[in-house]
């Protein structure tokens, strides 16, 4: 695992001073995943690539120093927390539905010393009523189809901030499918990067979707909404 991060690392933006941390992360993910299922990779290095390198993928967006970021649909941290160890001055809130997950997120981040990384647990579509235009970055990984994930992420990012969306490299009728939606929503696609994961030959790909207007007030709706007429 620890050839892979510094082989990784410094290909995606990132120091290897970072590596105990990720190293620790990694062992606690994989105990607690002994009795809650937090995730389906068990090989540290598979962990190390799939997880982490492909988590902090996302620093290639730029300009991300200094900015306050929400992952949505974090489940076990991805791709929040690695992106927070990595590069300790973002300001990282991680928020998911499943309380036993943000449990682990509390525990992790405590053991960890990360005591600034917000652990939320939520709805994002309820957490966006208080929270609205909030974020520079909104991002999220493997939690829906950019129809409803467009709804979901766009109202709680502040206008002219961008809503990052970690995809297949696959995904161009999905983002098709989204393009009304993102429009409804005030968010047009800006960028879409596609990389190989470090070590290995994966190709995954990350939206970078620039909030241009503030998005009308009636979205999101409730969650049976956006599912049964995604935008
Ligand atoms: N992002 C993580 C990753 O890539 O490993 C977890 C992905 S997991 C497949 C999807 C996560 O999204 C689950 O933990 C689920 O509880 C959460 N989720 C689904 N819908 C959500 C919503 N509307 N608001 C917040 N979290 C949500």
């Amino acid at each position: 695992m620890r050839e892979i991060l510094e082989t990784g690392l410094p290909q995606v933006g990132a120091g290897i001073e970072c590596i105990p941390q990720l190293e620790e992360f990694t062992r606690l993910l994989l105990e607690k995943n002994q009795v809650m299922n937090l995730t389906a990779i068990t090989d540290p290095g598979e962990v190390a690539t799939l997880h982490l390198l492909d988590s902090l993928a996302v620093w290639q967006a730029g300009g991300l120093e200094g900015r306050s970021l929400l992952d949505v649909g974090t489940g076990a941290g991805f791709p929040g927390l690695p992106l927070r160890i990595a590069h300790p001055d973002l300001h990282v809130s991680l928020l998911d539905s499943l309380g036993k997950r943000v449990a682990f997120l509390q525990e992790t981040c405590a053991a960890l010393g990360l005591a600034d990384v917000e652990c939320i647990h939520g709805r994002a579509e309820e957490f966006a009523r208080d929270h609205r235009g909030r974020f520079d970055v909104v991002v999220s990984r493997a939690v829906a189809n950019l129809r409803i994930l467009a709804e979901l992420c766009l109202p709680l990012v502040k206008t002219g901030g961008r809503f990052l969306s970690m995809k297949a490299v696959d995904s161009r009728e999905e983002i098709q499918g989204a393009e009304k939606a993102l429009e409804k929503l005030g968010g047009a696609l800006e960028q879409v990067i596609d990389y190989t994961i470090p070590t290995t030959d994966i190709r995954h790909r990350l939206l970078v979707i620039r909030k241009k207007k503030e998005t009308p007030r009636q979205y999101p709706r409730r969650f049976a909404q956006i599912k049964k007429q995604p935008l």
